[in-house]
């Protein structure tokens, strides 16, 4: 059962999608697609608007993200209900992945980055500090395209959109088809506390929407999604030389030492792999464990798994698959291991107790590299766990993948954990704790290799959405460049000495 569905065009020729809820099955809602010319009015709107939002300065920007916190405090029942319909995923959940989230990264944003976009006084160096002077300002980009998934789609909208605009920018996102009404709050929030018109807007649809919005001209895409569509994106930036940020899948590896604590450390995997029933991109998707604790650490996470609860309401821990795609992926790379030689440990089949795109959460044993479930992103409810003699092993494990995203490393001994960390080539890692880094604003964000281009979040993150513009002022009133001409011998003799004085023997302390 399609999730997304096409349905008839409206009168004005609009593709149109009808939507059913990955719980229930039951319909959630319809929306049309913006079209090319629906585009080009969107982005006239935001380019007329930026020129007023940027010169109101960064103090009062913040303060439109102080309401929109406001804003989604007093009304969290009201979103968490959109996202529940479109997930079906626990209130407590849509609660810590998307709500908690933006309120910090409102918060967070609107105290810190009046202090981070202010025009920087460089200290000069040398002979140049007694003839220069060099301020550097940040200026907004422009207008902003950011294009987001489905699996985070309120915090992954908002998220880069926040630091778009309080470094100034004019913001189009454009939500994923399979979860639009949710990624639209994140405008939603803005229009509800009177933003000024054309400053945040949504165009709804699909990837075609997406490629429109691309090439419709913007000065910058920030993009969520997968490896395939970031390729797409970045080569249609490359066309307009616009810059993109590109934050992609991953295939996040997790270390369990031999004196890690084995209930800490098997809470941690089945958080780790079934947060979001598993559609996390810094979700662990490999489990490295030391063979002399294997038996423990593997006897202790079957356990858990086996307690958690599917349902489509009420009390329970594991939502369904958002996408009946992701559901058919999940299930092809498990049926695909136990073919190649696995053992399912628990769950392992779609869950038809219940109406939905639910898959059970899963355990696997003796799974080797060359499966799927250990080369791809899995995106579900899936924990492979495999055996290592070493932490050099694991580390090598841990690094033969083709993405980079994050990590965790399990240890008694966190400065072990963290020189095993700085070996792993990934974004990020976590030591004793599930791949967190995303939820730490101040923390720059952002994958190597396929998982990625760029950063997000951090004072890194939002300098990403400026152009650092280095003004250089001289200190003689230009008088020197004015009398530059004509070149003499004797100039060049003055320049020899100078380089001599500054650089050869005895080098002079104004170097
Ligand atoms: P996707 O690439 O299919 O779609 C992402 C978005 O791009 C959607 O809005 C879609 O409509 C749009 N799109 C599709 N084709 C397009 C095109 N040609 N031009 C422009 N836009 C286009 O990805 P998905 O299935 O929605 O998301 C899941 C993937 O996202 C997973 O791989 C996951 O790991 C990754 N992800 C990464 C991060 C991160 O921060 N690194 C975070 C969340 C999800």
């Amino acid at each position: 059962m399609a999730i997304v569905n096409a349905i008839e065009a409206s009168p004005q020729g609009r593709r149109r999608f009808e939507l059913s809820s990955p719980a229930t099955l039951e319909k959630v809602g319809e929306f049309e697609c913006a079209t090319e010319a629906d585009i080009a009015s969107i982005l006239s709107r935001a380019r007329d608007a930026q020129p007023g939002w940027e010169a109101m300065g960064v103090e009062l920007r913040a303060e439109f993200l102080k309401r929109a916190l406001a804003n989604l405090v007093r009304n969290q029942d009201k979103f968490v209900d959109v996202i529940v319909g479109e997930s079906g995923k626990p209130r407590t959940e849509v609660l810590m992945m998307d709500i908690f989230a933006a309120a910090d990264s409102l918060s967070f944003l609107a105290r810190k980055s009046p202090k981070w976009l202010k025009t920087e006084k460089l200290s000069l160096h040398g002979i140049l500090r007694l003839t220069k002077r060099v301020e550097v300002h940040y200026q907004a980009l422009g207008v902003v395209g950011v294009i987001s998934p489905w699996n985070g789609p309120l915090i992954l909208s908002l998220n880069p959109a926040i630091q778009a605009l309080i470094a100034g920018n004019t913001v189009v996102v454009k939500p994923s088809e399979v979860t639009p009404f949710s990624g639209k709050l994140a405008v939603d929030l803005f229009a509800e506390i009177g933003i000024p018109d054309g400053v945040i807007q949504v165009a709804m649809g699909d990837g075609e929407t997406g490629a429109a919005l691309v090439d419709g001209g913007v000065d910058k895409i920030h993009f969520t999604g997968s490896v395939a569509t970031g390729r797409k994106i970045a080569e249609s930036c490359a066309r307009q030389l616009i810059p993109c940020t590109l934050e992609l899948g991953g295939n996040d590896a997790m270390i369990v030492c031999s004196d890690a604590d084995l209930d800490t450390a098997a809470g941690g995997a089945v958080t780790g792999s079934m947060f979001n029933t598993g559609q996390y991109c810094c979700g662990t998707e490999r489990v490295y464990v030391m063979e002399d604790i294997v038996d423990g650490f593997t006897d202790r996470v079957v356990d858990r798994v086996n307690a958690l609860r599917q349902d489509t309401s009420g009390e329970f821990d594991v939502g369904p698959m958002f996408w009946d795609r992701q559901l058919d992926k999940v299930e092809q790379h498990v049926t695909d291991a136990v073919a190649s030689g696995a053992t399912v440990l628990a769950g392992g089949h779609k869950n038809d107790k219940l109406p939905g795109l639910y898959f059970e959460p899963t355990v696997l044993g003796d799974v080797t590299p060359d499966m799927d479930v250990m080369q791809e992103e899995t995106f579900g409810p899936v924990l492979p766990i495999v055996s290592v003699s070493s932490v050099d092993e694991a580390v090598k494990l841990a690094n033969d993948s083709p993405y980079g995203l994050s990590g965790s490393v399990w240890t008694a001994d966190d400065e072990f954990g963290v020189r095993i960390a700085s070996r792993i080539h990934t974004g990020s890692v976590s030591v004793n704790d599930m791949s967190v880094t995303y939820g730490i604003p101040e923390a720059p964000f952002g994958g190597r290799g396929d998982s990625g281009v760029g950063q997000a979040n951090g004072e890194i993150g939002v300098k990403s959405f400026c152009h650092a513009q280095p003004i250089v002022i001289d200190r003689f009133g230009g008088k020197q460049t004015a009398q530059q001409y004509p070149y003499s011998r004797s100039g060049e003799k003055m320049m020899q000495r100078i380089i001599r004085g500054l650089w050869g023997k005895g080098m002079s302390r104004i170097r």
